[in-house]
């Protein structure tokens, strides 16, 4: 070959090597493609065959005020796989906020949390909830294909209960060095009342949840849940959580129910049942405050560990267990009211389990609360029913300052507005905490089984998060996750409700 013919094969054979390459490269495109069509095709089908399941029948979901209301009904299995088929979009959703908040706090990572809840949690789950929380993952998988499984679910069930009792528990079990400062958290404002205090002398319940908006956000689902076995249940609560968990609920054998969370408790039993187990069995088979005490002691892990305030409609008697784990008090009255600010109040508890906690110390989120409910209550005597409460709920009063401004000591806590923060917390200056949502019922209404919630800060402001991050880049890792919350309207839900009415 000479020269010439050398480079004339040298050019062929560049141009056929680039034309196999082209040729390779639009084979693998049309194949990538023709591999996405066919995994949209499986998507399909696989959401056609799952919304024709026969479990789904009885099941129901509509959208109203900010909230979804969803209808589960039957066995375990099949109220689990309502729940997860339902609530897919959400669940997805809320798993990825949750998770990404409790790696951030705790410094673990979330193979941690699976391990706690695969080999400490699970052991302990009553049947009837493994099979209900098995099927969400069902209802889930069959939806959207997800990849979560059981441990998965049950350690997002464990929100409350992991990240700030377990691992604070197990950093001083193992001195494990720099461990990241956590805190029990403070949630809510709440108060029964029953007797002379109330204006037709039967209960009132009101609750306002207070948690970081990023969850609370999404904390906008009303339960409906008929179950085969217990009372009929109707609460609010987390896409995802078989407890209510903030916690307000009542059930058909006339149990009204909610809590507000113990300030600066301390402690955890491994060997215990966890609390998100407890709180929806006890919702679900208690018929009284005796049964309702008797199943949160069963097996007391000490995990989000609250003040239950708890109302009897049948008998008109309210109460108050004061649920530490070393120690525990139950109040009871058929003439009185007990309100619920994140403090601990019996001697033995505040001892043994909320050690830390100050009850004097006026300027506190808890205690200055805890003031204005003694004002706004007594104030009250004898007017209170469920239009007032749900003013109450959304009060601005400081009584540290005696002056109105939402902030961190209001019983509609807003702390994005607060220049100190929560420290029994560890809330930092400006904490996107606060009042996320708000619900009350009353013993007629409880009878019917009806509740009235409103979503958003109970006084209906609004919380815009792009601003709110553009003026605080300490938070931006929450950036991903934190959304706007507005206020939706007060909205009346009841038990069998079809659809928007
Ligand atoms: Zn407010």
């Amino acid at each position: 070959m000479n020269d010439s013919m050398r480079r004339a094969a040298a050019i062929l054979l560049v141009i056929l090597g680039g034309a196999a390459l082209w040729w390779a490269g639009s084979r693998a495109a049309a194949s990538a493609s023709a591999n996405d069509a066919m995994v949209a095709t499986i998507a399909a089908a696989r959401e056609r065959a799952a919304a024709n399941d026969p479990r789904l029948k009885p099941a129901s979901r509509f959208e109203q005020g900010g909230w979804i209301y969803v209808h589960l009904e039957g066995n375990p299995g099949a109220m689990g796989y309502q729940h997860g088929y339902l609530l897919a979009p959400e669940i997805e959703d809320g798993f990825a906020a949750v998770s990404a908040g409790m790696m951030h706090s705790t410094q673990r990572d979330w193979e941690f949390f699976r391990k706690a809840a695969h080999e400490m949690l699970w052991p302990k789950i009553d049947a009837e909830y493994q099979q209900e929380l098995q099927g969400i993952v069902e209802g889930l998988r069959a939806r959207t294909g997800s990849k979560l499984d059981v441990y998965d679910i049950v350690a997002f069930n464990a929100f409350e209960e992991l990240p700030d009792y377990y691992v604070p528990w197990l950093n001083k079990q193992q001195k494990t060095a720099n461990a990241p400062s956590l805190k029990s958290p403070g949630n809510c404002s709440a108060f029964v009342a029953t007797g002379s205090w109330t204006k037709d002398g039967q209960i009132v319940m009101a609750h306002n949840n207070w948690t970081n908006y990023r969850n609370g956000e999404r904390w906008r689902i009303v339960f409906d849940i008929a179950p085969k076995n217990g009372y009929r249940m109707l609460m609010d609560g987390f896409p995802g959580v078989i407890a209510s968990d903030d916690d307000f609920g009542i059930n058909s054998d006339g149990l009204m129910v909610t809590e507000t969370t113990i300030t600066q408790f301390e402690g955890w039993d491994p060997s215990g049942k966890a609390e998100f187990v407890r709180a929806r069995k006890a919702l679900q088979y208690a018929g009284s405050i005796d049964e309702y005490t008797k199943i949160m002691l069963d097996g007391n892990n000490g995990g989000y560990a609250n003040d239950w305030l708890l109302g009897d409609r049948k008998t008109g008697e309210i109460a108050q267990l004061e649920l530490g784990l070393k120690a525990y008090k139950l109040w009871r009255t058929k003439d009185g009211v007990l309100a619920g600010s994140n403090w601990a109040r019996d001697p033995k508890v505040l001892k043994e389990d909320a050690p830390q906690f100050d009850p004097n110390n006026k300027e506190s989120s808890p205690n200055a609360r805890r003031a204005r409910w003694n004002e706004l209550l007594n104030d009250n005597k004898g007017k209170i029913d469920v239009a007032l409460a749900e003013k109450m709920l959304g009060d601005h009063a400081d009584t540290a300052q005696k002056k109105e401004e939402a902030n961190e000591r209001t019983l509609c806590g807003h702390v994005d507005g607060s220049p100190r923060g929560v420290k029994e917390w560890d809330w930092q200056p400006y904490y996107p905490g606060g009042a996320v949502q708000g619900k009350a019922t009353d013993a007629a209404m409880t009878k019917e089984m009806r509740i009235m919630a409103r979503m958003g800060h109970p006084c209906g402001g609004d919380f815009l998060a792009k601003p709110f991050l553009a003026a605080h880049p300490e938070q931006a890792w929450q950036e991903p996750y934190l959304r706007d919350m507005k206020a939706g309207p007060w909205t009346e839900f009841r038990s069998g409700q079809a659809s928007k009415e």
